[in-house]
Formats: structure tokens, C-alpha cells, sequence
């Protein structure tokens, strides 16, 4: 029991730390574009650590990087945080999505939650299941097809430094503090069918999740199984969120598995499971260490690079945020339009170009955008 709670501690202290600093972002991000689309000067600065939620970005600038062309100066804490994700994923099998990933640790509080209410979560039938998680692959490649295939460097490019690019973060907030019903309506039925439904979004619908299990593939610390001290109580298959049957087993070299260590926390035989590359095994302490040492390096390696802070200035932010509801800053087939503004204007009133719209109280565009 001891040496459940000492495993689980370890990651689950993880987990809350990085949701409560991606809330402190969230709440900072806020409070800073808020008060630009208010007209404000913003009394907070504008968080970089924001930029983890424009995956498609990341992922972009990620094939520029990999071709040689640096880091692009747009967002550039997103291709740290991706990187950092992958590489520790590539680590310690998929550990991103079990250790550090906010909404995987918003999806295992709500199974808990379902667990505690109901007893137990649904599990959908085989069938089901399949097709279902086969959703997360067709995503993933839609969005590989799209970046990797679709578009060339120029092209992606060109996205990068496209006005929609520079503000895509606003975009996003406005997206989700001003949601459409559908939005509402899709948002409620993930909540409430993961509280019914273990890991219903990571299952079934995450792209970023399938990546990150991809590179879980290459990771060389996997949880194995020693046949000979097993008991075949199958509890590390019960207890396993990626319903695999650990118990059957020697090596774990699933896409699903998240190397969350459930399992080897469960297993009531003292080193039958454990974390292990080649002959070397790893304490369950020392894995989770390993994973998030991974990814803080990774991520500060960026910041000490000069990597963190993108070069979108908060001038030239002002500016955009005052007719955020332009074209200019709309996708068009995937693409950004070309801006025809200049780059740099002197401050003044909202452009005329783009009328403004009928605004709340806040200052901000009636719902539904
Ligand atoms: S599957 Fe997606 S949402 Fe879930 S934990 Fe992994 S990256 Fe996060
Ligand atoms: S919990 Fe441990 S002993 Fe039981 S089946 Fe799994 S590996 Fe074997
Ligand atoms: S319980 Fe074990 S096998 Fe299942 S996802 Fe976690 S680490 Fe992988």
C-alpha cells in the first residue's frame, strides 16, 4: 500500500503542478488579451507557456525546424513545449499524456469521479471500441497529410508569419470565452461522457495524444514483466487505463500505454512489474523524475536558447487585438490571407478598413464567433 501511494504520489503531484500552472497561464493569458481587446494597457505580461494550446502551430514550426531553418520566431514556446512532449514521451513510453498533460489529467479526475458516483465506468463494447479509437489516428493523419504533405516549406512558412498566426492564441481564447452552442454542446457531452466513460477525449479523439503514443513507441523505458515472479492475479491488467492485458505481457509496446505505472504500483509481487530499457531497471520514483526531467530540460534548454519569448511585440498586438474580427485574420482553406495592412501602423483609433463590430460590455464581439 505504501508503495502504491508513494508511485502514484509521485506522478499525481506532477500532474497537479503542471494544471495548476497552465491555470496561472490561463488566467494570466486572460487577464492580458482582455484588457488589449478592451483598449487597455494590460497590467500582466503576456504568458509564452500559452502557446502549448496551438498544436498545429507547433507543429509546423517543427517541420521548419527539422528542415533547418531554426526555430521560427512566432510561437516559439509551442515548438518547445511540443518537443519537450515528444522527447519525453520518446523517454518513458507516452508519458506526456499521464504526467504533464492538463486535459489528460482533467479526463482522469472526471473517471474518478464517474468511479466514485457509479461504482465503475463504462467499458463500450470491443466493436465499438475499435472504431472508435480509430478517430484519433484519422485526425492525426488529416493534420500530418496537411502540414507534412499539403503544403510546402514556403507555404508553411508563410503560415507562421501570417496575421491569423501571430494572433492564434486570441483566437483560441475568444473561440472558448465566447462559444458557439456546438461548442457548448461538444465541450458538455466530452465532460459529462468522461465521467461516464474513462478517458472518453484520450481514448477515442486526442490527435496530440496519438503522436505523442507514436513516439512512445521508440521509448526505451517500457514497464515489462517478470513471468517467473507472476502470480497471474491480473490485477495490473484491472487496474490499467489503457485496458491492456499487462498480466499476458512480457513487454508493454503499446501506442496506448502512458507508462503512468498504475500497473506497477498494483502489482502486489514486489519487482514482478517495473519500468525497464535493455537490463537496466528503473524505482517508480525514478521514472516519473526521468520523464518530467526530460521535458524541463527540453524547455529550458528553448528559454535559455532565447527560445521562449516569440517576437510578435505587445504594440503590435494592440494593434492587431483592435480589429481582431477582420478577415485578415481568418483561416481561408487552411491558409491565412495575405496581409495588406502595414506591418506597422501608429496607434490610433480601430481601423476603418474593418468596421467595428457590436460590442458587450466587455468590449468584446457578441458570442457565437
Ligand atoms: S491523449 Fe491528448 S488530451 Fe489526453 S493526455 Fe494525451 S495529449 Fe493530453
Ligand atoms: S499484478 Fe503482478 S502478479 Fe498480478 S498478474 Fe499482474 S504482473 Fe502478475
Ligand atoms: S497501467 Fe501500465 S500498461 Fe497500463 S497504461 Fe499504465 S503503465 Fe501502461
Amino acid at each position: 500500500m505504501a508503495r502504491l501511494f508513494k508511485v502514484v504520489r509521485w506522478r499525481r503531484c506532477w500532474q497537479v503542478l503542471f494544471f495548476l500552472w497552465t491555470l496561472l497561464v490561463g488566467v494570466l493569458f486572460t487577464l492580458w488579451a482582455f484588457a488589449h481587446l478592451r483598449g487597455q494597457t494590460p497590467a500582466v505580461n503576456r504568458p509564452p507557456g500559452v502557446e502549448g494550446f496551438l498544436p498545429i502551430s507547433a507543429l509546423m514550426s517543427l517541420r521548419l525546424w527539422l528542415a533547418g531553418e531554426g526555430v521560427h520566431p512566432v510561437h516559439p514556446a509551442g515548438l518547445a513545449i511540443l518537443v519537450g512532449a515528444l522527447l519525453m514521451s520518446a523517454t518513458v513510453a507516452r508519458s506526456f499524456c499521464s504526467h504533464l498533460c492538463p486535459v489528460g489529467a482533467v479526463s482522469e479526475w472526471l473517471g474518478r469521479l464517474g468511479r466514485r458516483l457509479l461504482g465503475s465506468t463504462w467499458e463500450l463494447p470491443r466493436v465499438l471500441d475499435w472504431f472508435l479509437r480509430s478517430v484519433k489516428w484519422l485526425l492525426l493523419a488529416f493534420f500530418l497529410w496537411a502540414v507534412l504533405v499539403a503544403m510546402d516549406l514556403a507555404q508553411v512558412r508563410s503560415f507562421l508569419d501570417s496575421p491569423y498566426n501571430r494572433v492564434a492564441d486570441v483566437k483560441m481564447l475568444l473561440f472558448f470565452a465566447q462559444p458557439s452552442r456546438l461548442t457548448v454542446a461538444v465541450v458538455g457531452v466530452l465532460v459529462v461522457g468522461s465521467v461516464l466513460v474513462r478517458d472518453l477525449w484520450c481514448r477515442y479523439f486526442c490527435p496530440y495524444g496519438a503522436l505523442v503514443g507514436l513516439m512512445g513507441l521508440l521509448a526505451p523505458w517500457k514497464v515489462v514483466r517478470d513471468p517467473k515472479r507472476c502470480t497471474n492475479c491480473k490485477v495490473c491488467s484491472k487496474v490499467c487505463p489503457a485496458r491492456l492485458p499487462v498480466h499476458r505481457l512480457a513487454r508493454v509496446r503499446s501506442v496506448e500505454c502512458t507508462g503512468c505505472q498504475d500497473c506497477v504500483a498494483s502489482c502486489p509481487v514486489e519487482g514482478c512489474l517495473r519500468l525497464a530499457a535493455a537490463r537496466r531497471r528503473l524505482r517508480p520514483a525514478h521514472g516519473v523524475l526521468l520523464a518530467v526531467g526530460v521535458y524541463l530540460a527540453v524547455t529550458w534548454g528553448f528559454r535559455l536558447a532565447g527560445h521562449w519569448r516569440g517576437v510578435v511585440s505587445e504594440e503590435e498586438y494592440a494593434r492587431r487585438l483592435r480589429e481582431i474580427h477582420s478577415p485578415l485574420y481568418t483561416h481561408v482553406g487552411g491558409m491565412a490571407p495575405p496581409e495588406k495592412e502595414p506591418a506597422v501602423r501608429a496607434p490610433g483609433p480601430a481601423s476603418s478598413a474593418f468596421p467595428a463590430r457590436e460590442s458587450s460590455n466587455l468590449g468584446l464581439p457578441p458570442p457565437g464567433e
